[in-house]
């Protein structure tokens, strides 16, 4: 590829301004432009439904990069934007704004929205107290409603359920959580870590609810808010606010409607490049070839979709890229630090290290004697470590790991390598 050409990336999430600042960086001079829908400047996501949800973060300290950085760096941003169509043919974006901005190279970092729920699906889209947490605006809706007393509720047990649930709580809300599952965090932890999280949210006042199906929703009598919610075994849960988080769609149409390859998201190889060898796609929308997992996946995390954009960078310039890293993830909630590593299907047995009631504890998921998988709780170090033994995919002594007087580090040592 040549380093003069012209760059075009389709999204301002954290995988598109790391794949722009990424190129700089390694030697790209062409034209960069970024486009994307949201009018905001390029920002964070994670704290919008943690710190910023609780008022302990300000708008500015969400932004990605200081707004001199792009013109800084001849990066050009193009925010409130959105690209309605790629002609392949001609190497052309079409915006919104009726432009047509060529490309030698296309990064879709589309990234994903909010699955909707059905039952609000019915009175269409303009509900004012219903909501979901995928963008700042978002997050600034859910937070005005936040008011001591006011009664909030949270459907979906996953992160963005039990972050906002403990945001909420937080500022004296009265909480209750509904999760369709038997148990919280279901699609990535282990029961022992949902039951955990289960019990700290109870202890902290919220009214955590698990086998829970909605039967409907009570609209108020013009339709505009949701005034309950019901279950199917009887329960009614009245609801000033609601907020749901049941899981994330690809945003694929872009890609599909150009006659990409698609399947749960645009399908990349292992180099995260599309069916045409003109464009690329990072972060949620990709679903790419994993040479640790040697399968293909998709991954909803910041770190994914950063290492993703990295990994484009570096072979548009002609660089090597990293060695593949196993992804990552991290949950806040109250005084709890929740690191995971790596994907946990297929684990076994769980190999608990510390005491769970300690608040600091780890959870190492193996495959016999393989660790697939590491949540740790308030343990920093323990998850540095945890990155070796998962992305090494070692093979370890299971008493060991679960013994604490044996320190980790020298596990690691001791164990042996199983890459093939
Ligand atoms: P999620 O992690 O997929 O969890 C959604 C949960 O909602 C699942 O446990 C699911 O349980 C449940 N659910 C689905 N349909 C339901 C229904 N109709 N009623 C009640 N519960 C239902 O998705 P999320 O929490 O919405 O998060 C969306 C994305 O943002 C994910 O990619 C997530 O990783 C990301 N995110 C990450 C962080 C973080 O890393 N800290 C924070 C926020 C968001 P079932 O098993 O029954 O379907």
């Amino acid at each position: 590829m040549n380093l003069h050409n012209r760059l075009v990336i389709v999204g301002t999430g954290c995988g598109a301004v790391e794949l722009a600042f990424s190129a700089r960086a390694s030697g790209w001079e062409g034209p960069i432009t970024m486009i994307g829908d949201d009018p905001s400047q390029p920002y964070q996501r994670p704290p919008l439904s943690k710190a910023f949800l609780s008022g302990d973060t300000a708008e500015e300290a969400l932004h990605l990069r200081s707004p001199d950085a792009y013109g800084n760096l001849k990066i050009e941003l193009l925010t409130g934007v959105t690209v309605e169509g790629i002609e392949r043919t001609q190497q052309q974006v079409l915006t919104s704004r009726g432009n047509r901005i060529s490309y030698d190279h296309l990064v879709l970092a589309t990234g994903g929205r909010p699955r909707p729920l059905p039952e609000a699906e019915k009175v269409g889209k303009n509900l004012k107290n219903l909501f979901y947490l995928r963008t700042k605006s978002d997050a600034d809706g859910i937070k005005s409603t936040f008011a001591p007393g006011k009664k909030i509720v949270v459907i979906g047990g996953g992160y963005i359920g039990l972050e906002v649930a403990a945001s909420a709580i937080k500022t004296g809300m009265k909480v209750v959580v509904l999760q369709r599952d038997d148990r919280v965090l279901s699609r990535v932890a282990a029961p022992e870590l949902s039951r955990f999280y289960e019990s700290y949210h109870a202890d902290a006042g919220v009214n955590i609810k698990t086998g829970i199906n909605i039967e409907g929703l009570e609209f108020s009598d013009d339709n505009s808010r949701v005034v309950a919610v019901q279950t199917v075994d009887g329960e009614r849960f009245e609801s000033d606010a609601i907020v749901v988080g049941i899981g994330l769609i690809p945003n694929s149409e872009l890609a599909a409607d150009a006659g990409l390859k698609i399947n749960d998201g645009v399908v990349v190889d292992t180099n995260m490049r599309t069916s045409d060898e003109h464009i690329s796609a990072l972060g949620d929308c990709a679903n790419y070839y994993s040479e640790l997992y040697k399968r293909d996946v998709r991954i909803e995390s910041v770190p994914n979709a950063q290492e993703n954009a990295r990994k484009i960078a570096a072979i548009l310039c002609g660089k090597p890229p990293r060695p593949p890293a196993a992804p990552w993830f991290w949950s806040d909630q109250y005084d709890l630090a929740l690191k995971k590593v790596g994907l946990q299907e297929g684990y076994d047995s769980v190999v608990v290290r510390g005491d769970v009631g300690s608040k600091s504890f780890s959870i190492f998921y193996m495959l016999g004697n393989r660790v697939l998988s590491v949540d740790t709780v308030n343990r920093p170090v323990e998850f540095n470590h945890s990155k070796k033994l998962v992305t090494g995919r070692l093979l370890v002594d299971k008493a060991a790991l679960g013994d604490e007087s044996v320190a980790l580090k020298d596990i690691i040592e001791a164990s042996r390598d199983d890459i093939k």
